[in-house]
Order: C-alpha cells, then sequence, then structure tokens
C-alpha cells in the first residue's frame, strides 16, 4: 500500500479562506473586524520568521493584526504589564506571545495572565481545563489542526485506537484530549514508554509530536493507519550541496507512507494548519467574547 497524502497546504488554504470570509461578514454586521495582538519579545530567528507569518495571514484573512517587538532585554515584569494592557483593551480580541521567552522571564507566568477569553493559543490553564472537561475554550492550534486534518480523511473517529508520542501542554496532552473527546481509545505514549515500537504499532491513528527525526518507522505503523506527523526537525543534507539542510518530520516518511492508509508530509502537513488555525481562534474568540453570532468554522 502506498498512503495517500493529506494535504495540509490545501486544507489550510481552505480554512483561512473561510476565515476571511467570516472576518468579511463580520465586519460588515458588526463594522470591526476581529484583532489579534502578537507579542515578539528578542531576536530569535524562528520566532521572527513565525510572527512574520503570523502577521502576513492574519491581514490577509481580513483580521486586525497589532504587533507588539520588544528587546530581548525586556523584564517579566514590562511584559506583564504589556500583557495586562491587551488584557483590558477592548478592541483587542486575541493575544499571542510568542514562545520561547528569554530566560529571564517565566513562560508559565506570562502564559496565566493573559485573559483566557483571548488566549488564541489555548495554552491558559483555564483553557486546558475546559479541554480536559469537555466544556468549551480555546483549543491550542497545532492539535486542533491535527483533528481537522484528520476529520478530513475520517469523519467518525468513534472507536477507533490512537497513539499520540509526546505529551507536551501544546501538543500531545491537548491532541490526546481531542481524540478522547472524539471517542478515541486514546494512549500518550513519551520518552518512558515501554517498548515504543508495539505502542505505536497498535495505532489506527498514530500522532508524533516528538521533535527527534525520522524516529518512528515503517515497521512501527499498522497497516492502514492514518499518521499525522507534526514534527519540525531541520536536518543536514549534503546531498543538495554543502551547508545544505532540509525539514524532516518525527516519522520515516517514505517507510511509512508504505504502510499507511494516508499521512502527512513534512513540510506541507501539519505545519500550514497551525497558523489557519490561530486565524479561526481568534474569530472564535471574537464572536464569544463581543457575543457576536459565531459562525462555523
Ligand atoms: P516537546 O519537546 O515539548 O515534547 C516532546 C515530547 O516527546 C515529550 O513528551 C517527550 O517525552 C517525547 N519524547 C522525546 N523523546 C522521545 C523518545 N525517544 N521516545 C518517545 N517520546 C519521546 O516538543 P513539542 O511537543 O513542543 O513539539 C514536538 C514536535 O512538534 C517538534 O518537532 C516541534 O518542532 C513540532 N511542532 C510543530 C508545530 C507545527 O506547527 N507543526 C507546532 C509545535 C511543535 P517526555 O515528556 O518524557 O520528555
Amino acid at each position: 500500500m502506498t498512503a495517500r497524502i493529506i494535504d495540509g497546504k490545501a486544507v489550510a488554504a481552505a480554512l483561512r479562506a473561510r476565515v476571511a470570509e467570516v472576518a468579511a461578514g463580520l465586519a460588515a454586521t458588526y463594522g470591526k473586524a476581529p484583532g489579534l495582538a502578537v507579542v515578539l519579545v528578542g531576536e530569535d530567528p524562528a520566532s521572527q520568521v513565525y510572527v512574520g507569518s503570523k502577521v502576513k495571514m492574519t491581514t490577509e484573512a481580513g483580521l486586525r493584526s497589532i504587533e507588539h517587538v520588544l528587546p530581548a532585554t525586556t523584564s517579566e515584569a514590562d511584559l506583564l504589564a504589556l500583557v495586562a494592557k491587551l488584557n483590558a483593551d477592548p478592541e483587542i480580541d486575541g493575544i499571542l506571545v510568542q514562545l520561547p521567552l528569554p530566560k529571564q522571564i517565566d513562560a508559565d507566568k506570562v502564559i496565566a495572565a493573559i485573559d483566557p477569553a483571548k488566549d488564541v493559543d489555548g495554552f491558559h490553564p483555564v483553557n486546558a481545563g475546559k479541554l480536559a472537561t469537555g466544556t468549551g475554550g480555546l483549543v491550542p492550534c497545532t492539535p486542533l489542526g491535527c483533528l481537522k486534518l484528520l476529520k478530513t480523511v475520517r469523519d467518525d473517529l468513534s472507536g477507533l485506537d490512537a497513539v499520540v508520542v509526546g505529551r507536551s501542554n501544546i501538543v500531545g496532552k491537548p491532541m490526546a484530549a481531542l481524540l478522547l473527546a472524539e471517542s478515541c481509545t486514546v494512549t500518550v505514549a513519551h520518552s518512558r514508554t515501554r517498548d515504543l515500537p508495539e505502542v505505536c504499532r497498535r495505532a489506527d491513528i498514530l500522532v508524533a509530536a516528538v521533535g527527534r527525526p525520522e524516529m518512528i518507522k515503517g515497521d512501527w505503523v499498522k497497516p492502514g493507519a492514518i499518521v499525522i506527523d507534526v514534527g519540525i526537525n531541520r536536518i543536514d543534507a549534503p546531498e543538495k550541496g554543502p551547508g545544505k539542510t532540509r525539514l524532516v518530520g518525527d516519522v520515516a516518511y517514505d517507510e511509512a507512507a508504505a504502510k499507511a492508509e494516508w499521512i502527512t508530509p513534512v513540510p506541507g502537513g501539519v505545519g500550514p494548519m497551525t497558523i489557519a488555525c490561530l486565524l479561526a481562534n481568534t474569530v472564535t474568540a471574537a464572536c464569544a467574547r463581543r457575543g457576536w453570532a459565531a459562525p462555523a468554522l
């Protein structure tokens, strides 16, 4: 079997187009498009690229983008003061503080300071708790994007065995909660899991969120599984020339594609969904906060 590719780029483009349509409708009805504030502290090159893409796509979708760029020497107190100002600003619907933060700043403290109603990253403990208890709230963008990709190939996930490799607060744990809410039987694997290949072989749905290039091998994949590769790893690519690099996921793609029914590529799979879901969350947050009729996204 050769897996069919889940085209995250196309699914993300369709979601962004839907967000743009909804944003235009909201602007026409209420006189204002939802506004997203993005805060970047320091000059981490990867973060600069992410923030640049977020700002560009926010604007392209017809949302308002408000950018705050602070120096790497910013104190925790100053960042908390900015978050408090954005919380209080009625024109701001979503707040995203780009991680990682410089080491003098406690990221957990900053996340906890964001108004949960404006927490479009879905990282605030209140939103994590709502997800765990199935009581709504804003859902982290990457796992939300993974679920949307899964739904493009299989509408009903109930009863399926899902294995999530990775238990971070931003990907693994919320992914597991979303799959449980879909009535999957969920296993969360991590660095202490015994016999990980055997655990993975049980998975009808295998989500890899580890951060280790091509760790998940083809013979870990159950024939006919759906494989979602969250990993983004840059590795050396001497075949492309001296000093060249390329992006790979956490799954050994060619091997896994020979076993799976569906698979996400890297790049072009989960990655583009993260920003599209951020825009969707901004619209969701704006509607919930302002009492606007919430459109389907
Ligand atoms: P973290 O480093 O926070 O978490 C990694 C998880 O993988 C941990 O739970 C860790 O286990 C587990 N792990 C590490 N090594 C092993 C191993 N050998 N066997 C089994 N489990 C292992 O990473 P993130 O969740 O933030 O990100 C994961 C990947 O997803 C990264 O490649 C990242 O770049 C990518 N990513 C992609 C996004 C996108 O938009 N596509 C967005 C966010 C992340 P333990 O808890 O025991 O240490």
